[in-house]
């Protein structure tokens, strides 16, 4: 039996995806090979590659002047890459959690970086809004969804400067504007497939704009001109990518499951707000649909609850070291019945603690 996965990431993928995926790493499409084992460079693995990258352009009505790519090294080496490509004189970053403030520091080892604002003061609970963007800077930095600290953008900014986003925990997961953005990165294993791919979205008539001599692997340009087969690509990845984008299309694409990720986040805050044992630590305008904090209002009884869960089948709740407690991550392959799940665990706890 299959378990309830809140896992942050590595996260769960749909059924479908993994029951192909397990023909495919022993027979793909009938060949008499494995996945693994066919050439990058093989029809079999190009109509892959272009099936997964016409799945994204088709899913997030991503426009012509972008073009799509699938890198490694995960979205820490964008958080490099992006000052490598970009940083000319300075940029500006939000520092809105974990994740953005590594890429903050990244970003310091290239060039000037100016950070706007920041909700560091709160231990990250909430997203830094009201800040001015400057017209002199390279680009502006965000991240759309902060997912140890379970905060999320609602509305991006309108910005006089290119707009990079590091969507990697809450990309697929509702519409996005993609021509609002120079570039939009993701690690594929929070919401898209496996980890081992890295999902770059980029205007293409940015890349190689940075007149500087970058070793080839980090420049943008080298990925577009190839195909992103300028090195040996994660096959398998791309392929668990391409399986888990056919299931989100037939979900009713990113419109469909955005509203069933809405149900699954109302069902659960739901219960937080109204549960006295619990509390969310996020402030309310501000929460992710997709990784939910929350803590016990006595934390005494943390392993206890803990257990309660175990006993459930349900996996991969406790809370990030740095904001305690638990975490509910509600990826999209989620069931609504696991949400459902762990609600009646929380409600099943009260009861017996009262
Ligand atoms: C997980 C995560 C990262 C790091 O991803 P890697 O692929 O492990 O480098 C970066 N940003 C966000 C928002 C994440 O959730």
């Amino acid at each position: 039996m299959r378990k309830h996965n809140f896992g942050a990431g590595p996260g769960i993928l749909p059924e479908s995806a993994l029951h192909k995926t397990r023909e495919a790493i022993i027979d793909f499409n009938g060949i008499g090979m494995g996945v693994m084992e066919i050439s990058h460079r093989s029809k079999e693995f190009e109509a892959v590659l272009d099936r997964t990258k016409s799945l994204v352009k088709e899913l997030l009505k991503v426009p012509d002047t972008h073009e799509v790519l699938f890198l490694q090294g995960g979205a820490s080496q964008q958080f490099a890459m992006i000052p490598m490509n970009f940083l000319k004189t300075k940029a500006a970053y939000l520092d809105q959690g974990a994740w953005s403030s590594k890429a903050i520091k990244e970003a310091k080892n290239i060039g000037e970086v100016v950070v706007l604002a920041s909700s560091k003061d709160k231990n990250y609970c909430y997203q830094p809004k009201g800040y001015s963007i400057p017209q002199d800077v390279d680009y502006l930095h965000i991240c759309s969804n902060e997912t140890i600290h379970g905060t999320q953008v609602k509305i991006f900014p309108s910005s006089p400067v290119p707009v990079i986003c590091d969507m990697s925990s809450d990309i697929f997961s509702r519409p996005v504007d993609v021509s609002k953005f120079d570039v939009i990165y993701a690690g594929a294993q929070k919401n898209m497939g496996p980890s081992g791919v890295t999902l770059v979205i980029i205007r293409k008539d940015k890349a190689g704009t940075h007149g500087k001599k970058l070793p080839a692997i980090f420049d943008y340009k080298t990925h577009l001109d190839n195909n992103s087969l300028y090195n040996t690509p994660p096959v398998v990845s791309i392929l668990v990518c391409m399986y888990t984008l056919e299931w989100l299309k037939e979900q009713g694409g990113v419109e469909g499951i955005e509203k069933i990720n809405k149900q699954k986040a109302d069902w659960f805050y739901g219960e937080v707000d109204s549960n006295p044992m619990f509390y969310g630590t996020a402030d309310k305008e501000d929460r992710s649909p997709m990784n939910a904090c929350f803590l016990l209002s006595d934390s005494s009884q943390d392993e206890e609850f803990l257990h309660a869960t175990k006993k459930a089948n349900i996996v991969g709740i406790k809370g990030h070291r740095s904001v305690g407690g638990f975490r509910a991550s509600m990826y999209n392959a989620l069931p609504f019945e696991s949400v459902k799940m762990l609600v009646e665990v929380m409600k099943e706890f009260a009861k017996v603690k009262s």
